[in-house]
């Protein structure tokens, strides 16, 4: 796998950047479905649990959300720190085009289905 080219690492920079925005502005519309069903809501007991179900996929969608702008601030640090597109465990380039599908990897493919293999 090749190194990144700087018109590639532009390219990525500006990819991170607009995923980072999209993923804060998504952050920021689903606070409020969110939020814990108020237990006062005369809703009827069925549709609260369907509210409740509603309000922990939310949850759980906004956790994978923030876990993905964290790990996408970490590759635009990375990107500042010159070791951005470099494997974390074998040190290899990750390569562009693996990059472009998931710009906050920190990993290769090959690392990747090796750690997720093991879980
Ligand atoms: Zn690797």
């Amino acid at each position: 796998m090749d190194e990144l080219t700087d018109a590639e690492l532009t390219e990525l920079h500006r990819v991170i950047q607009q995923s980072c925005q999209e993923l804060e502005e998504l952050l920021d519309s689903s606070k409020e479905s969110s939020q814990p069903v108020a237990l006062d809501e005369p809703i009827g007991r069925l549709s609260r649990v369907a509210a409740m179900q509603q309000q922990q996929m939310a949850v759980a969608s906004r956790q994978a959300q923030h876990q993905r702008l964290q790990l996408l601030s970490n590759a635009l640090q990375s990107i500042e720190r010159d070791s951005y597109g470099i494997c974390r465990i074998c040190e290899e380039p990750i390569g562009y085009k693996r990059l472009l599908v998931r710009p906050e990897t920190p990993f290769c493919l090959a690392c990747q289905s090796r750690s997720e293999g093991e879980r």
